[in-house]
């Protein structure tokens, strides 16, 4: 019979797995029996709504079995099945992001070996200990049986066959031994017991396996004062697993381990989660919930493929697999179960969205988990370092998404570099540190930390002593906008004209320096034309010369922001900020090109003026539209 090739990246996956030299095949069992798991939840689901199904929640279970003779291992399930078309499409190809995110990781890895393993990698894993594996399933509800078969990468067969009742068996024909490898350990049944107890304790339903038992046979009634006590070994089919889900146990009943291997084996992720978070409640909406920090951004976590939301269960059935609704935007990253024995078991989704209950489990989730980060913040601060780092964009775009909703909510969490040591600070922490004669809080906008320090504008600021946020990432600004002000703190850019408080005295002084600037000013605006709004005596400058700043709602930082974000692809080209070149008479410079003016050499006036206006791009990080042409006007001021 004709075989049906594997689709490519399937084909590169079931490669990997047979040649794998990977240390701990035995996880295979794991990723076989959470699939058998998987197919009862679904018919269980099913069961709700459809009267056929005939099971008994009781006779739910995956029955795992050992022969010695065939050299097989057999996992299998009265789940739902499969059609001969669901076959073709899930075993032919790779469904789960999980597996697509290894096969990458794998691609970039130097030691392949490494990572298998770590992931949920599925139904191929199966082909790391058997060399051929064969899959006999009957969808519920229909009477024809299929049975897959493959022994290699080279592809598989589909037929009919016959099954008696729905459900799926995998059985694996394992691989010979070798002088390293013994895969005849997965026909030993305490070998298998320790698997199961080891891998699949929590899973919810009976795993069923034959074990040896050796007991004291019963004293018969007959026997006399010498009787001497026998033993026999049975053989017996027993419920191997606990069957209780974790987040049913108490915590404290539970080892990090088990949650660690509980996440990553659930949620796909080669690493233990960072934090993990229990929480239940009971009162107007009874639930439980596990949730997870992953300790890495997830590969696809910024784009459109990422999709948030909780494993929803409802007294131990699973009925919706990613409820959006249970996490805000700003914690998409959380991954975790929440179960409730409160909802219907047959409400459709489109109800659940209305849901009352939903939508209170959801607020408490969200008070929780910002109650958990912040303990983090405070009590293990690498930790939480190690977050932010992760997710902390995902905050930011938190507190500016919505017109600022979830501002109160976010504004604790957030963390940046100050110029106080290059340390990340929270605002708060930030707050405390202020003096008393400090009245707003500072932060100025800069590529770098570095650059921020040595911007022009921050120099009053910084030479009072005053701690000044460095804002280096593009929603920044935005943040600052969207928060205003913090604990009755404004926050205020450094380039604000009124970011220091000023005395009458020094008022009228720069009225005076604005008189007597004015023909220059006017010079200044002249040669520029429509480069610069304004030309003006700057406020914020202490003892640089000249800066580069901007009127109106746009900063230069946005015009940046648009720039990259939008380049080209704006038929007006990128918004543009409104420039404002600030001038500091104290300045050498300034008198430099007064005294130019003034000696009617307006031609040297006019170049001073450009490299005054390229100097304060540079430093604002701006581009300079034809630099050729600046380094010539600065090379002939030097003849
Ligand atoms: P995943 O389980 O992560 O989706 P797998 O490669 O392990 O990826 O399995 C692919 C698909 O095959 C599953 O999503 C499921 O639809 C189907 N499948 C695997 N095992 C079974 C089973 N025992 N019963 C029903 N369907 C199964």
């Amino acid at each position: 019979m004709a075989k049906k090739q594997f689709k490519a990246e399937s084909k590169r996956l079931m490669d990997l797995m047979i040649n794998s030299i990977y240390t701990h095949k035995e996880i295979f069992l794991r990723e076989i029996i959470s699939n058998a798991s998987d197919a009862i939840d679904k018919l269980a689901y099913l069961s709700l709504t459809d009267d056929t199904v005939k099971t008994k929640r009781s006779d739910l279970r995956i029955t795992v079995t050992p022969d010695k003779e065939a050299r097989t291992l057999t996992v299998s399930d009265n789940g739902v099945g499969m059609t001969a078309a669901e076959l073709e499409q899930n075993l032919g190809t790779i469904a789960k992001s999980g597996s697509l995110q290894f096969k990458a990781d794998m691609e970039d890895s130097k030691d392949k070996s490494d990572i298998i393993g770590q992931f949920g990698v599925g139904f191929y894993s199966a082909f790391m200990v058997a060399d051929e594996v064969t899959v006999i399933t009957r969808r519920h509800g229909e009477d024809a049986a299929h049975c897959w078969k493959s022994s290699g990468a080279d592809g598989y067969t589909i037929t009919d066959c016959e099954k008696p009742e729905a459900g799926t068996a995998v059985i694996m024909r394992l691989k010979p031994d070798t002088d390293n490898e013994h895969y005849s350990e997965y026909l030993e049944a305490n070998r298998l017991q320790t698997l199961i107890k080891k891998y699949s304790d929590y899973i919810r339903h009976p795993i069923r396996m034959e074990v040896e038992d050796y007991r004291q046979k019963e004293k018969p009634a007959d026997a006399g004062d010498d009787y001497k006590p026998e033993w026999e070994t049975v053989v017996e089919e027993k419920t191997i697993n606990s069957m209780v889900p974790l987040w049913q146990r108490p915590r404290s009943k539970v080892k990090q381990e088990e949650y660690d291997q509980f996440y990553q084996e659930k949620f796909g992720d080669w690493q233990p989660p960072l934090a993990t978070i229990t929480t239940s409640s009971e009162g107007t909406v009874t639930f439980k919930a596990l949730l997870f920090i992953p300790s890495n951004t997830p590969y696809d976590f910024y784009t459109r493929e990422y999709e948030k939301g909780l494993q929803l269960y409802s007294s131990g059935v699973l009925i919706m697999d990613k409820c959006a609704d249970l996490l805000p935007d700003c914690f998409r990253f959380v991954k975790g179960v929440a179960d409730s024995p409160d909802f219907s078991l047959n409400i459709s989704r489109e109800m659940l969205q209305h849901d009352r209950q939903l939508k209170i489990i959801a607020t408490a989730l969200e008070k929780k988990i910002k109650n958990e980060l912040a303990k983090l913040m405070k009590d293990d601060r690498e930790k939480y370092e190690k977050f932010w780092a992760a997710f902390g964009r995902q905050l930011k775009f938190g507190v500016v998404d919505n017109y600022g909703a979830k501002k109160e909510l976010l504004q604790d969490l957030l963390l940046f570099t100050t110029s106080k040591e290059g340390k990340l600070s929270s605002l708060a922490e930030y707050v405390e540190r202020m003096p008393a004669d400090q009245e707003h809080i500072y932060y100025v906008c800069a590529d770098s930390a570095d650059q921020a320090a040595h911007l022009p504008q921050v120099e009053r600021i910084a030479d009072k002593g005053w701690e000044i946020l460095y804002l280096t990432e593009e929603t920044d600004e935005f943040v600052m906008n969207a928060l205003r002000e913090v604990s009755g703190k404004q926050l205020k850019s450094v380039s604000d004209p009124d970011a220091l408080p000023e005395t009458d005295e020094e008022k009228a002084e720069q009225e005076k320096q604005a008189e007597e600037a004015k023909p220059v000013l006017d010079f200044v605006k002249e040669t520029l034309g429509d480069r610069i709004k304004e030309a003006r005596v700057s406020k914020i400058l202490k003892t640089a010369p000249v800066c580069m700043t901007a009127d109106g709602p746009m900063s230069l930082e946005m015009e940046k922001y648009f720039s990259r974000v939008e380049g080209s692809a704006s038929p007006m080209g990128p918004m543009k900020a409104e420039r404002v070149l600030e001038l500091n008479p104290a300045a050498a410079p300034f008198a430099a090109l007064k005294s130019a003016l003034d000696s009617g050499d307006r031609d040297r006036a006019a170049r001073y003026v450009e490299v005054l206006y390229h100097q304060a791009l540079l430093i604002a990080g701006l581009p300079i539209e034809d630099p050729a042409a600046y380094t010539e006007l600065v090379c002939s001021l030097m003849q």
